[in-house]
């Protein structure tokens, strides 16, 4: 018998209830229970944006979200760093460009997180630079940026710090307002638990004013129009309502627990995935890995996209392989959204199983023990 086990960043496994919400029959968007429906879910993750801003949604994947971001601050000829440090800090410069923007990229080793202080020089040098741009988790490379540091920076300068927690949200500590960050993208299908399909946004004032000055062309991802039907329940396009009555189920899931809570779990689960690895003997791709997902660098005699393939074929179990540059040579395990530490050991002992198959030595178990290690010790400090 087969049964599959999902451990992708995104789309990661959905609760039951969400699910289940979701064969309901479907709702007119303009009644009176979705304009309830809306504002309960906008409510909601206000909590997991950590921030008393309103949130805004777009129906889009997490993508639109970023290319909203840039389309409805910037003006046309600005000057902005983009943080590229693996794919998505790529697409950030991408979108830039796509739109007109000049870009200043900060460049950093695939694995690695920015160092503050690289963006603080580039601050001094270009005083005129509109935003920077920046990822929370890198999720092509495992990488965990220091946000609240990059906030730091900004927080007493014009410049506005523009954040992709489109992966990580719910997972690494994103505290939008006390840290300072002015705009925080994000999308359904990773720590929120839902199918792919919904994108959102949170600015705060001063992001809120650079929206009026900006002059770069918009029209479905006009941000200015989303916020304000949003506040009334509304949309100004038909939404995925489906996908919200889903959301709605996850959020409560969230919102029971506690943000604070649910990032010590992912905390717990990624620092046992983490020891589990390095008990294998395998070494963590990323410098300073997140909790959202763990890199792990194979050895050479591994074709990682053959093991991949064959994890899923043979044990119906789905990681991600690497993307980009590191197609083939690393393998990531997400322990995000609807997660726990049984999962964990599920995700460690297929792993464990499948090294043993293409022939690399290990001491079965090894892995799982190092993981239960960290579950005790948690369990001893609640
Ligand atoms: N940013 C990050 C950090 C991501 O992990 C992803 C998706 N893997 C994206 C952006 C793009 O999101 P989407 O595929 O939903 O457009």
């Amino acid at each position: 018998m087969k049964k599959s086990y999902l451990f992708t960043p995104g789309p990661t496994p959905i609760p039951p209830e969400a699910l289940l919400a979701m064969a309901q029959p479907i709702d007119y968007h303009r009644s009176e229970d979705a304009v309830a429906l809306i504002k309960d879910v906008l409510e909601k993750l206000k909590h997991v944006f950590q921030t008393e801003n309103n949130v805004l949604f777009l129906t889009s994947s997490g993508t639109g979200a970023m290319d909203g971001a840039v389309a409805n601050l910037l003006c046309q000829g600005d000057k902005v760093l983009v943080v590229r440090s693996g794919k998505f800090g790529e697409r950030w410069a991408e979108i830039c460009e796509a739109y007109g923007v000049e870009i200043i990229p900060i460049d950093v080793k695939w694995g690695d997180s920015v160092a503050p202080e690289i963006v603080e020089t580039q601050l001094t040098e270009n005083p005129d630079v509109k935003a920077v741009f920046a990822t929370l988790c890198e999720t092509s490379t495992g990488a965990l940026h220091d946000i609240k540091a990059l906030a730091r920076l900004t927080q007493s300068s014009p410049t506005l710090l523009v954040v992709d927690a489109v992966s990580a949200l719910g997972a690494d500590d994103l505290q939008m307002d006390n840290w300072g960050v002015d705009v925080v993208v994000s999308c359904s299908q990773k720590g929120l638990m839902t199918p792919p399909g919904l994108a959102f946004a949170a600015l705060n004032e001063r992001a809120w004013e650079a929206t009026e000055r900006s002059n770069l062309s918009k029209y479905y991802f006009d941000f200015r129009k989303a916020h304000q039907r949003g506040l009334e329940g509304s949309v100004p396009y038909t939404p995925a309502i489906t996908l919200l009555t889903a959301l709605q189920c996850a959020l409560n899931h969230i919102c029971t627990e506690g943000i604070r809570n649910t990032i010590s779990r992912h905390n717990c689960i990624a620092i046992a995935t983490r020891n589990a690895v390095k008990a294998i003997g395998l070494p963590l791709f990323a410098s300073s890995p997140a909790n959202t997902l763990t890199s792990i660098r194979l050895p050479e005699e591994i074709d990682g996209k053959a093991f991949v393939k064959m994890m899923r074929e043979k044990h119906g179990i789905t990681y991600a392989g690497g993307q980009g540059e590191l197609s083939g040579k690393i393998v990531r395990i997400a322990h995000l959204g609807w997660m726990n530490e049984s999962d964990v050991i599920v995700a460690i002992s297929a792993f464990e199983r499948g090294l043993a198959e293409v022939g690399y030595d290990i001491s079965l178990g090894a892995g799982v023990a190092a993981a239960q290690e960290v579950f005790a010790k948690f369990s001893n400090q609640e």
